[in-house]
């Protein structure tokens, strides 16, 4: 089957199954965001993937400028229309990890205390994932703690790397094990890769959300499970996007190469394969990946335990994620699963009346 995409204009509102639909890799803005990562663009002496991408979201006559910074008018117009019962809300990519420490950890407080008050006001149609400032490790255990305690969110986003360093480096082994402490899954989302790593895919513009997403985000997800964080960290949960980054595909051949014999080179010592790691401590969403060949994969290698839903809203569209979901040609326990049951287990998000 081709990854053909179905377009439904002119077409008139089919009448849906009723789930409980939990879309759980949603983004907004907040304008102080907007305001720093426009200076950013402004001020940048080179070419950075992630600011060019930038320089448009923080365009008024772009595309998302406005979907981004709205939380209650067309977004909830547009969650009915197709009947979404909720989104779990982070600060788009990527998030404050681009801004000098003060103001990130600044930007992330108004950025929780706003998310906190849109779920206050729509707490049947808002959960919502933190930001915190993981250039200083101390304070973003602080806003960790802020978050989860009083704010009472339900997780904690972080958008791949922070200035070229990975989760997985020793110096960020405290924000790891905050979270784990907590009992709250980390959404490792994407951005782009490295400057240096993205010059290989600058040619036809992959360093973006095409392939480059995946790569960075991928190898983020890799390189926490060969780093042996997770023998220190083991009830840590990792959820990732885009049917979990590209990793599920690729787990046999993990294994069989982390397995092998080494000349020349050692990695640390791990007391599980790398699939059994991603079995224990990772779920994926379908964040963008609205094909079943996919999603029957997935269900396959991880069990439908692992994968919720996701539309990636203002990146892509309410329609494709949902009659995504509602054709997809697996059993209705797992679509249960997959649309609420996971979320509502992972992130606990109870219903509240
Ligand atoms: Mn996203």
């Amino acid at each position: 089957m081709s990854p053909k995409q179905k377009s439904r204009a002119g077409k008139s509102k089919p009448k849906r199954k009723h789930y409980r639909r939990i879309a759980t890799e949603e983004a907004f803005a907040i304008p102080e965001q907007m305001d720093v990562q426009r200076e950013l663009v402004a001020t940048a002496k080179e070419y950075d993937p992630d600011l060019f991408l930038w320089n448009i979201q923080t365009d008024p006559a772009g595309p998302v400028y406005h979907k981004l910074l709205d939380l209650f008018d067309q977004r909830l117009k547009t969650m009915d229309e197709y009947d979404v019962d909720m989104h779990l809300l982070a600060l788009t990519s990527t998030g404050v990890q681009m801004m000098p420490a003060d103001k990130a950890a600044a930007v992330a407080q108004v950025g929780n205390d706003r998310l906190a008050e849109a779920i206050a006001r729509y707490p049947e149609r808002f959960a919502g994932l933190a930001t915190i400032p993981v250039q200083d490790p101390s304070r973003a255990i602080q806003e960790i703690d802020r978050s989860i305690n009083k704010l009472k969110l339900s997780g904690i986003m972080i958008n791949s790397h922070t200035n070229g360093e990975y989760l997985s480096e020793r110096k960020y082994w405290p924000i790891l094990e905050a979270i784990a402490d907590h009992k709250v899954p980390l959404y490792i989302h994407p951005r782009s890769p490295i400057p240096l790593m993205a010059k290989a895919y600058r040619t036809d513009h992959l360093e973006h959300a095409i392939w480059g997403y995946q790569a960075e985000t991928g190898l983020h997800g890799l390189r926490i499970i060969t780093s042996g964080v997770l023998d220190h960290f083991p009830n840590l949960q990792i959820v990732l996007g885009h049917m979990g980054e590209g990793i599920p595909y690729w787990l046999y051949r993990l294994d069989f190469m982390h397995g092998r014999v080494r000349i020349g080179f050692d990695r640390p010592k791990l007391k599980l394969t790398p699939s059994e790691y991603f079995l224990r401590n990772f779920y994926i969403t379908t964040s963008g990946m609205n094909w079943d060949p996919t999603l029957k994969f997935c269900i396959e290698v991880l069990g439908a335990d692992r994968i919720m839903w996701a539309i990636d809203y203002p990146y892509q569209d309410h329609p494709d994620a949902v009659d995504f979901l509602d054709a997809a040609k697996i059993s209705e326990n797992d679509k249960q699963k997959i649309y609420h049951e996971n979320a509502e287990r992972v992130f606990k998000l109870k219903r509240k009346r």
